[in-house]
């Protein structure tokens, strides 16, 4: 592989899109391209005094934008839209950078963006309430819904831009301020994102619109800048998407001050292969669930359950393709598989396939493949047939393994199906209604998601996101996800001239 300057071309698009390079150049948070494992930026860290400062300014932001008709304030976000539109290839392209992420899955982030700013501004006029039957004559009871307060948004390496999309664009036309810390490995995407965001912000209030000043805050560091905000008392809602520790350290901080929590965590998700699936078809979507990004995002497929009866026509297809499967630059044209976002990922990922081979499983691929650059993780993603779920296939390894286990009875394998700690994301290939139906029922996936006749990964931003048990119970992005943004009162309206109490209570004074 010829090594590309990705650091000029990472100035270069920060410059374009607006970031002035004393953000990114000169701190003491060194960033690196997995594509080549070469620095592409060094930007200063905000300190815990500065965050906490950015923590009193947003909730200033929030007093003021709470007061902005919903309406207006998806006029906002319209803008955002507008922006992230024109900046789509130069910010794609700064996701497949500092993720590794394939040309169409960068763009495809930002499409995402692009698709939620739509989506919360069609709710923006639509943050209904409830008129409820009252017991109580001349009265009336309703339901309101209002801002919540500054919302902190603490993000994963591997969606770095859109998960801050996706809880942002709702809790701005919601009514509240944001302070978002992303991945410390992915800081560059965060600075782009919130030029973009300014940008909007400025012809809003060009518009004429009543915007405050830090609605959006960006604030750049570790987990000890993400802890400021879990413990602040100003910060009604965090929304943190991570690991399952992370989510563990998280979740009972914010328990223990009664403050919200939308917790998206790891997931390790499963697919189950029918006697009548179109086998065609299936191949195609275990490939890209399972080996796309490779393997690093919350709904890659991880576990398969293939039946007996068509294991030995689908098991040798897809060894085929984990075998024929581009693996490279993700930059290249053709290429699916990009690297590893770092050794730690890569060392990870050799111990689970050790800890699998141990237990008996058969391993095909999983080998590193040279990029040219020492400090560049490419591996050939991993097939691995297993005798049993046991061991490494109960967690989640956030790298290119498929587990691939043979089955004979629908149920023992629904079962075995929701025997993980994790509930995110879930499949089946069948053409039998009766299988596909009982796999969404009650008595089916445990899921948050689960998909007929497609993999688990690769969700719209329509549908509520988020999963169940050790994943953390969270919903973002559609459906009603922006009632979390929101707290909801009820309120009784007594338009007569007595005082009936509920319940027939007297209290006659
Ligand atoms: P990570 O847990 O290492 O870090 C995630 C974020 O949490 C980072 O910003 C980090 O600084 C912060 N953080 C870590 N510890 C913290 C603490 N104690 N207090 C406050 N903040 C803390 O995760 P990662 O390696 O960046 O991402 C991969 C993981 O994220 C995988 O497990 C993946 O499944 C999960 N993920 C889940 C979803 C989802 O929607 N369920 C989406 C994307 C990624």
């Amino acid at each position: 592989m010829s090594k590309p300057d990705l650091a000029s071309e990472v100035s270069k698009i920060l410059t374009d899109l607006g970031v002035s390079a004393d953000r990114y150049i000169g701190g003491t948070l060194a960033v690196t391209s997995p594509v080549t494992g070469a620095e592409i930026g060094r930007l200063k860290e905000d300190s815990a005094a500065e965050a906490k400062a950015a923590i009193d300014k947003a909730h200033d932001a929030f007093l003021a934008w709470r007061n902005v008709p919903a309406p207006k304030r998806g006029e906002l976000i319209r803008l955002l839209g507008e922006e992230l539109r024109a900046g789509k290839a130069a910010l794609g392209r700064l996701v497949s950078i500092e993720v590794g992420k394939i040309t169409s899955e960068g763009l495809g982030e930002v499409q995402e963006m692009i698709d939620i700013c739509d989506f919360a501004v069609g709710l923006s006029r639509q943050l209904y309430g409830l008129t409820i039957a009252t017991e109580r004559s001349e009265h009336r009871m309703m339901e309101t819904w209002h801002p919540l307060g500054p919302i902190g948004i603490i993000s994963a390496f591997n969606f770095p831009v859109a998960v801050w999309s996706w809880n942002a664009a709702l809790a701005i036309v919601c009514g509240n301020s944001t302070i978002w810390k992303p991945s410390e490995k992915t800081p560059l995407t965060a600075l782009a994102t919130q030029a973009l965001f300014e940008k909007a912000l400025k012809r809003f209030i060009a518009e004429g619109g009543d915007a405050p000043a830090n609605l959006s805050t960006l604030i750049i560091g570790g987990r000890d800048l993400g802890e400021i905000l879990v413990d602040h008392p100003k910060v009604p809602l965090v929304s943190a998407t991570g690991s399952t520790a992370m989510g563990r350290v998280v979740g009972p901080r914010l328990a223990g001050r009664f403050a919200r929590a939308i917790l998206e965590l790891g997931g390790n998700n499963a697919a189950i292969v029918s006697p009548t699936a179109d086998l065609d078809l299936t191949l195609r979507g275990v490939a890209f669930s399972a080996m796309g990004t490779a393997g690093q995002r919350c709904t890659t497929l991880r576990r398969l359950f293939v039946h007996d009866s068509v294991y030995d026509q689908l098991v040798p297809r897809l060894q085929k393709a984990y075998g024929s499967v581009t693996i490279g630059n993700p930059l290249e044209q053709g290429t699916l598989v990009g690297p590893l976002i770092d050794k730690q990922a890569f060392d990870r990922m050799q111990a689970a396939l050790g800890e699998a081979k141990s237990a008996g499983g058969k391993v095909t691929g999983g080998e590193r493949v040279e990029e040219g650059s020492a400090d560049a993780f490419y591996v050939r993603p991993a097939l691995v047939e297993m005798p049993a779920q046991t061991g490494p296939v109960e967690q989640e390894t956030f790298a290119p393994i498929l587990y691939v286990m043979k089955y004979s009875d629908f149920d023992a394998v629904l079962a075995l199906h929701n025997a993980v700690p994790q509930g995110l994301s879930s499949s089946i290939f069948t053409n039998d209604i009766r299988e596909a139906e009982a796999f969404v029922s009650a008595r089916g996936s445990d899921c948050g998601i689960a998909n007929v006749n497609l993999g688990p990964s690769g969700a719209e931003i329509g549908g509520a996101f988020g999963g169940e048990k050790e994943t953390g119970g969270g919903r973002e992005s559609g459906s009603d996800a922006w009632k979390a943004y929101m707290r909801r009162a009820t309120n009784t309206i007594n338009y007569g001239r007595t005082l009936p109490l509920a319940q027939g209570v007297k209290f006659d004074v």
